[in-house]
């Protein structure tokens, strides 16, 4: 017999009407856009997969907590609210609020780094790893190969590679690092989840090297549902209760509130290190505002403090992951490539072989997503060599492993028929995948490109 069916563990009290065009205006708009999903007017998108990333629906208890914001500029009861619900629930003693997670990166990059220090991370991010460089700091690769292979069925492709660590300490001695940044569902490897036992080996030897662990807790709570599911002993524990364990392997974390947290703006950097945290609290003044508000509004600390507690869940975070999992198993099903296991937050298409017959050099995934917004408005994001930028000393394009196309599913947003629209797209465009043409990039911006970056099409090849 069939299994029955889980619902979401929400009705929905309030909608928002969106609105199909025509491939007309969809093919004036992607080029009056550069071909570049991220210059794309709202308005002109049908199914918004860019991001997960503040697109959130908060709930009525979020909306409700909004109206005792207390807008005080020093020491608002807002701030102590979101500080008791970050300990309870992160376990962290000490919290410093900030717009958003870039710029928790920002302040813990400045004063963990020293000019020419080491940061390993399992598989870099955009923002991270553009802080990192700016405080001088070089980012140094840990993830294991497992990561790099979209084929692989490895349960918890996000895990760190030890020996990797190791191997840059015998290399250049563990002075030379200034920390391990550890992110739980690696974004850039597809959503993948490290294995608690991974952590605790990671730890220890961190321990053992003097080192801290800083996470990026971005994801952290989707990491915890695949513990949950995947690993031996985890199956009956809460996930308010992994939480607590993965994130007592640290000494900190930035965050992204805006994922995990369940809110249209926010983050934060916590931390058990009573030095560190001074410190964090002169530079959060500099570039953010008060330490008791950093950036945020009386308002935005309660719907997060709000949102902490709802996003542990288990009822929720499940219906979260499953949905992203209905949209992937759905596009396996069909037979087109995608990073498998399906991840926390994102279903990714592998648009290598989607289109193999572009090279890298004509952006292959960002040549899919303007395509699939073409048929069907349904709006992606690259996340390929256009994404990885270029290296900073010889300044050629960094050429990654994976070239990806991420159909990103915003928390309690969608409903299952609009992932129904979403892999009928997908499947119509693998049909007539031969012809798709490549791009050419004519406008270029020194950093983080792949959100300014402007293309015209390639000539058509003809057969
Ligand atoms: C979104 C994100 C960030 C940056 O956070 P912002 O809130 O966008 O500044 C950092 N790390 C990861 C893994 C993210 O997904």
């Amino acid at each position: 017999m069939k299994p029955r069916t889980i619902a979401e563990p929400y009705k929905i009290k309030m909608v928002e009407s969106i609105r199909m065009t025509t491939r007309e205006e969809r093919e004036l708009a992607i080029r009056e856009a550069g071909y570049n999903t991220f210059l794309l007017r709202s308005d002109d998108v049908y199914i918004d997969l860019l991001t997960d990333s503040g697109t959130t629906a908060m709930s009525d208890m979020q909306w409700s907590m909004m109206m005792r914001g207390d807008e005080a500029y020093a020491g608002a009861r807002s701030f102590y609210r979101m500080e008791a619900a970050m300990q309870e629930i992160y376990g962290f003693r000490h919290l410093v609020p900030t717009h958003q997670g870039r710029a928790a990166e920002h302040i813990t990059s400045q004063i963990r780094i020293k000019a020419g220090q080491y940061v390993p991370m399992n598989m870099y991010f955009t923002t991270t790893r553009a802080h990192v460089e700016r405080a001088g700091g070089i980012f140094y690769d840990c993830i294991i190969d497992e990561a790099k292979d979209p084929w692989s069925d490895f349960p918890f492709k996000g895990n760190v590679d030890i020996a990797k660590l190791q191997k840059l300490v015998d290399e250049k001695g563990a002075a030379s690092i200034a920390y391990l940044n550890i992110a739980p569902c690696v974004n850039m490897a597809g959503g993948q989840p490290f294995s608690m036992a991974n952590l605790r080996e990671v730890s220890a030897w961190a321990k053992q090297q003097g080192l801290p662990i800083i996470f990026d807790a971005t994801r952290a709570v989707e990491n915890c549902y695949f513990i949950q599911q995947r690993e031996e002993g985890y199956r009956e524990v809460p996930i308010r209760k992994i939480l607590r364990e993965m994130m007592g392997y640290g000494d900190g974390c930035t965050m992204s509130s805006k994922k995990d947290n369940l809110v249209n703006i926010g983050g934060f950097l916590a931390t058990n290190d009573d030095a560190f945290f001074v410190k964090a609290k002169e530079l959060v003044v500099v570039f953010e505002g008060m330490p008791t508000y950093g950036g945020l509004a009386g308002r935005d600390m309660e719907a997060l403090a709000q949102g902490m507690r709802e996003m542990v869940e288990d009822d929720y975070i499940a219906s979260r992951v499953r949905q992203v999992e209905y949209l992937g198993q759905q596009l396996m099903d069909a037979g087109l490539p995608i990073v498998r296991p399906v991840g926390g937050h994102a279903v990714f298409l592998d648009a290598k072989r989607f289109l193999p017959h572009l090279s890298q050099d004509q952006f292959p995934s960002q040549t899919l997503a303007a395509a699939l917004f073409v048929d069907s408005g349904v709006r992606a994001m690259e996340r390929g060599i256009v994404s990885a930028g270029r290296d900073p000393i010889t300044h050629d394009h960094v050429r990654p492993a994976l070239e990806l196309v991420r159909l990103t599913i915003p928390r309690r947003v969608y409903t299952n028929l609009h992932m129904d629209v979403v892999a009928e797209s997908c499947m119509a465009l693998y049909e007539n995948r031969e012809r798709i043409n490549g791009l050419r990039m004519v406008y270029e911006p020194e950093s983080l490109r792949f959100f300014q970056a402007r293309f015209e099409e390639l000539e058509a090849v003809t057969v």
